[in-house]
This record gives structure tokens, C-alpha cells and sequence, in this order.
């Protein structure tokens, strides 16, 4: 199985776009870090393997998962029904929505997405927030490989909003102060994991894995005098 063939090569190849803050993003020394690069990180170590994260743009994840340059996706994903068809997902391991980011100095504050009508809207491409604008006729939808850029197209006036999940548009908010949150959250979503379809045994420990993280030391008393 999948398990045997990353024990071997002693290293698990994870994939992530390294431009969705706090969950994957580089730091002042050039590192990626995040929470989705501690979940690895734990992920590895109890496999008792290396970790190696392979950095890519967002929509590259699912086809270098298929072509198996990676053995899983940790990067902020939703679990959708779409990407269900290809890919296999963990237990859901945090809950977000999509918000609107407009320019503090504009008078634009769009509460929802028919209010981006007539607009034009800055994405990462094939995200969910991508997804969700494109259903709309009338926005103009201009779609960047990374994050940053579809920021930087806002700030430069050439977009008059970011569509993308909520807990990222908090930190690109809390370094911009030139930019402003202006919806509340639009969606609900959950991220998971990404494995292959076959590679159920690594599913499986990986959902061991997010259970044990999960359980509080409360948990592990209450396990310990209540379970039969
Ligand atoms: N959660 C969004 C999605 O899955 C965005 C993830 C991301 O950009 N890393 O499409």
C-alpha cells in the first residue's frame, strides 16, 4: 500500500500553494510555515518519515496528486462534491467561508456577491472562491495563479475585489491595512486532506491521526474511566 511505499523511500511528499496565510505561506527566512506545515510535519513524524513539502500553484494540486509527484494535498482545501470525484478526502479539519476584501479608500462595499455585478473580481484560480463569482454572468472574474497577485491587482486599482476564505483574508487584511474585509462569511466550507482514491490505508491514518490531535486531555480522561 501507499504506507509501505512512503516508509521506504523514507520521506512523504506533501503538496501545498504556499500563499494562503496562516494555513502555508514563507516567512521572513524564506521558510514555508503555517498550520497545514505543523499538520504535516505531525503527519510524518508519526509515520516516522522525512517530511518534503512540494510547493505549487493551487490548481496544479489535484493533477500532481493523479500523476503521484505528491502522495497528499494539505493546502486549505474545501471538500467539495466536484473534487470528490477525483480525490479521496479526510475527515474535515477546519471550518471557513468566503468573504469580499475591497481598498479601505474606496466607497465600495459589497455585502454579497450580487453586489460585484458590473465588477471586477480578483481570484486564485480554481479555488472556491473562483467557483462561486464565476456562476455570476456579470462579474468579471480575473483569475492569478497566486494570491499575492490577485491582492496586488486589487491594490493597484485594476480589481475592485478578492473573493477567498476568511481566516486568509484576516491575515492579508491584518498586514494591508489598505484593505478592508467588507462581507461577512459567505459560504460554508470545511478543508480536508487529499489523498489519492486508492491509497485507502494512508486515509486511514490520517484520519487516526487528525483524532488524536483532536482529543483534548479531557477527552483522554473521559476515554479512559467511560470506555468499556
Ligand atoms: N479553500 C479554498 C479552496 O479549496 C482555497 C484554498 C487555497 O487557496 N489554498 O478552493
Amino acid at each position: 500500500g501507499a504506507i509501505d511505499e512512503i516508509k521506504s523511500r523514507g520521506y512523504l511528499l506533501v503538496g501545498l500553494s504556499a500563499d494562503f496565510p496562516p494555513f502555508e505561506f514563507v516567512d521572513e527566512n524564506g521558510n514555508i510555515v503555517g498550520f497545514d506545515v505543523d499538520l504535516a510535519k505531525e503527519i510524518a513524524r508519526r509515520l516516522g518519515v522525512e517530511l518534503k513539502i512540494v510547493d505549487m500553484t493551487f490548481d496544479g494540486l489535484i493533477p500532481s496528486l493523479l500523476t503521484k509527484k505528491i502522495d497528499v494535498i494539505i493546502s486549505g482545501m474545501t471538500i467539495t462534491e466536484e473534487r470528490k470525484k477525483v480525490v479521496a478526502f479526510s475527515d474535515p479539519y477546519f471550518d471557513a467561508g468566503q468573504v469580499i476584501v475591497v481598498r479601505k479608500d474606496s466607497d465600495f462595499r459589497p455585502k454579497t456577491y450580487e453586489d460585484l455585478v458590473g465588477k471586477t473580481v480578483a481570484v486564485q484560480i480554481g479555488t472556491t472562491g473562483d467557483i462561486e463569482v464565476s456562476k455570476y454572468d456579470g462579474i468579471k472574474v480575473v483569475r492569478f495563479d497566486k494570491f499575492t497577485d490577485a491582492f496586488l491587482e486589487l491594490k493597484r486599482g485594476r480589481a475592485d475585489a478578492v473573493v477567498l476564505d476568511s481566516a486568509t483574508a484576516r491575515a492579508f487584511v491584518a498586514k494591508n491595512p489598505d484593505l478592508v474585509i467588507s462581507s461577512g462569511v459567505l459560504s460554508s466550507e470545511q478543508y480536508g486532506i487529499a489523498v489519492r482514491k486508492e491509497d485507502t490505508d494512508l486515509l486511514e491514518f490520517i484520519n487516526s491521526v487528525l483524532r488524536e490531535l483532536k482529543k483534548s486531555p479531557y477527552d483522554v480522561l473521559i476515554e479512559k474511566w467511560f470506555s468499556e
